[in-house]
């Protein structure tokens, strides 16, 4: 038997959540955004859950491929554009459309012989100060691309550097605004932070939105919001079992350099999960775990393969039990992988990026 650890794609969930960014932001378009294998979760175990998408924003040239190998005849949107010339051949042929975020991206356009225009969306580095025109050189930037017979329609994008905290995103509307205002064409501008605490307000309205962490039932702007707040549900369960138990007296440590001492008799779940399998290394004695659906903690360090778990809260709990690391038990109790980033010190994104590829996931 291999070991038991094994992730679960929730389907009903991606749905769940994608009709979520849809009420959020009323007459936009979605683009799923499903760049990084969607969110490690995997394209084509995402795909069915994710149909009811307009469009899907990536990447990778060979995400893109993987996408229209699934049948997907709509609308796929490059984020960061192409990196070299004969990426435009692939849009061509793929019918992909591309953000066009520097010169030369232009350049490398009005060198493409294509006898099919290319849908681009355009885009501003309106404050972020990663990809994009800056607001003196959009306009001229755009007057460029609109003379080239290789482009059909331009599209407007920015993104947002703060649409998840305090700071917020007017400045970086009110500059696209000023810039754009008079310029024809689609607008993008919110990801998933920016949709749900704003997407509604005029001023933020746009043609299509670019959700992708809430899709995968991750709160944006956890701690302030969690996953019940914004009503999202988690699309990936991490779950596993315990394969040993040990009866701790006082002054019994556990583990790796022995960073947790009992200070009374304490019966601990060994459990076959560790940093191999893409749980936090960083996490340590207190995080949240669910074994049989009940809340308990974390003690002593994560090894590769292993973590050890109190099992005070589940005195029934033994050889066998249910474990999850993160998302839904059998009895339905959540643990949003949000909780568990945090202990780790980072979020929800980089423990779903995170997913070893040794750990099998089935999509139900
Ligand atoms: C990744 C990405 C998004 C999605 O961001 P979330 O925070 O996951 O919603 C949107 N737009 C661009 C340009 C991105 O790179």
């Amino acid at each position: 038997m291999p070991r038991p650890i094994q992730a679960t794609i929730h389907g009903e969930a991606l749905r769940h959540n994608l009709s979520r960014m849809r009420a959020a932001a009323p007459d936009a378009r979605v683009w799923g955004v499903v760049k990084a294998n969607a969110y490690g979760h995997g394209i084509e175990r995402v795909f069915d859950g994710l149909r009811g998408a307009d469009g899907f924003a990536l990447l990778d040239l060979q995400e893109a491929e993987r996408v229209r190998a699934l049948g997907w005849r709509g609308p796929i949107l490059l984020l960061e554009g192409v990196f070299e010339p004969r990426d435009l051949e692939l849009c061509s042929r793929l019918n992909l459309w591309h953000t066009v975020h520097c010169d030369e991206q232009i350049d490398m356009l009005a060198m493409h012989k294509t006898n099919q225009p290319h849908r681009v969306f355009l885009k501003m580095n309106s404050g972020m100060n990663r990809l994009g025109f800056a607001p003196h050189r959009f306009r001229s930037a755009w007057t460029r691309l609109d003379a080239l017979p290789q482009v059909d329609e331009i599209s407007l994008m920015t993104h947002f550097s703060d649409a998840d905290s305090a700071k917020g995103i007017a400045e970086q509307v009110r500059v696209f605004d000023e810039i754009t205002r008079d310029l024809p064409g689609e607008r993008t501008l919110s990801n998933s932070a920016a949709s749900l605490r704003f997407g509604a307000e005029p001023g933020v309205r746009a043609d299509w939105i670019r959700p992708g962490i809430a899709v995968y039932g991750s709160a944006p702007d956890y701690p302030d919001h969690d996953i019940a707040h914004w009503d999202l549900q988690p699309t990936m369960t991490l779950a596993t079992r315990i394969i040993g138990v040990q009866e701790l007296a006082p002054g019994d440590t556990v583990g790796y350099g022995s960073s947790f001492t009992a200070d009374a008799p304490l019966r601990i779940g060994v459990v076959a999960c560790g940093y191999a399998d893409g749980y936090p290394r960083h996490c340590s004695t207190g995080t949240p775990v669910l074994v049989d659906g009940v809340r308990t903690r974390m003690v002593g360090r994560v090894s590769m393969d292993m973590i050890t778990v109190d099992l005070t809260p589940v005195p029934e709990a033994g050889f066998g039990a249910e474990v999850t690391m993160w998302g839904r038990a059998a009895n339905g109790a959540v643990l949003a992988i949000d909780e568990v980033a945090r202990a780790g010190g980072t979020v929800g994104y980089e423990l779903m990026c995170g997913l070893a590829l040794r750990v099998p996931a089935v999509v139900e």
